[in-house]
């Protein structure tokens, strides 16, 4: 039987912080790269040995990082992404891809930085973690076929990818990179009412969170459109509508689409 060779290649991260360590960790454990295929450096031993715990090699400077990787990860801060990348300038030759998760740093600015042109950007989102994560992609004039399959494999090793024009990142960073938090608000609200409603603290939490859980869950694997899913669950003069009257009257809609909008807003400002 003919066995296809799994592509190999060295896999760096420029800033070894929490996205790093979570995409570091679900490439490794979904069998992606071998975690001897992933490099990183920092200044501080602690990170060093979160990382080498699973098998990262760990190298003396960023510049070693990108010498001896074929896929670089720029996953420092942004505040940090030029100084970084003016460093890194001297050891980023034709055959790498630079692929920069840096919210609101921008594909001329990534090329300017870095002298490079073989650059993919990505925005993930913090359920990277749990290996869930909504990430959205967008490619370089100079990145190849092989460049975006490789990047989408190592990015569905912690969720879902999507491939986006870069003029719709503001508004991804709006909804999919600050929308954890709002439903983290959503899921401790619908607690709060349940405690109001009489329920145990523990009791409400832990049902809020699965009945946001299953909600996203059927629209996912359901494939009906959420107002769909909401009138089948709407009997005439029933507990459900009487909930969503309140809902509808306190402007949940219009708060959500504020929000959205707002980050975006703030997004484009910040870049
Ligand atoms: P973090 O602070 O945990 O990690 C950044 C790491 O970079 C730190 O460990 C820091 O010590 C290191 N660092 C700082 N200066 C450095 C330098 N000169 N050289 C090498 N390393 C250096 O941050 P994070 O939450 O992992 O975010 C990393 C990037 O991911 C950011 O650009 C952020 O915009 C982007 N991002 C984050 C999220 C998110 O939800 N957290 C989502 C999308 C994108």
């Amino acid at each position: 039987m003919a066995m296809t060779s799994p592509d190999v290649y060295k896999l760096g991260f420029v800033g070894a912080g929490n996205m790093a360590e979570s995409i570091a960790r679900g490439v490794a454990k979904s069998g992606v790269l071998p975690p001897a295929a992933i490099r990183t450096s920092h200044h501080r031993a602690d990170r060093q040995s979160v990382f080498q715990s699973f098998g990262v090699v760990i190298l003396e400077s960023s510049g070693q990082v990108v010498a001896d990787s074929d896929i670089v990860i720029l996953s420092v801060k942004p505040q940090v992404a030029k100084k970084v990348l003016l460093e890194m300038k001297p050891f980023f030759t034709d055959h790498k891809l630079l692929v920069s998760i840096a919210a609101g740093i921008k594909m001329k600015d990534l090329q300017e930085w870095s002298g490079h042109g073989r650059i993919i950007r990505v925005m993930p989102n913090t359920p990277s973690a749990v290996g869930e994560a909504a990430s959205v992609m967008c490619m370089g004039d100079m990145a190849t076929k092989k460049d975006e399959e490789r990047v989408a494999s190592l990015f569905k090793a912690i969720g879902k990818i999507w491939m986006a024009d870069e003029k719709y990142f503001d508004a991804v960073t709006g909804l999919s990179g600050s929308g954890p938090a709002y439903v983290y608000i959503a899921i401790e609200a619908l607690a709060d009412g349940g405690v109001a409603a009489g329920l145990p603290r523990d009791l409400a939490l832990a049902l809020a969170t699965q009945t946001v859980l299953g909600a996203a869950a059927m629209v996912n694997k359901s494939g009906k459109h959420p107002g769909e899913l909401k009138d089948a669950v709407t009997s005439p003069a029933g507990t459900t509508i009487a909930g969503i009257h309140e809902l509808e009257k306190g402007g949940l809609r219009g708060s959500l689409m504020s929000a959205v909008i707002a980050a975006a807003k703030r997004c484009r400002e910040l870049s």
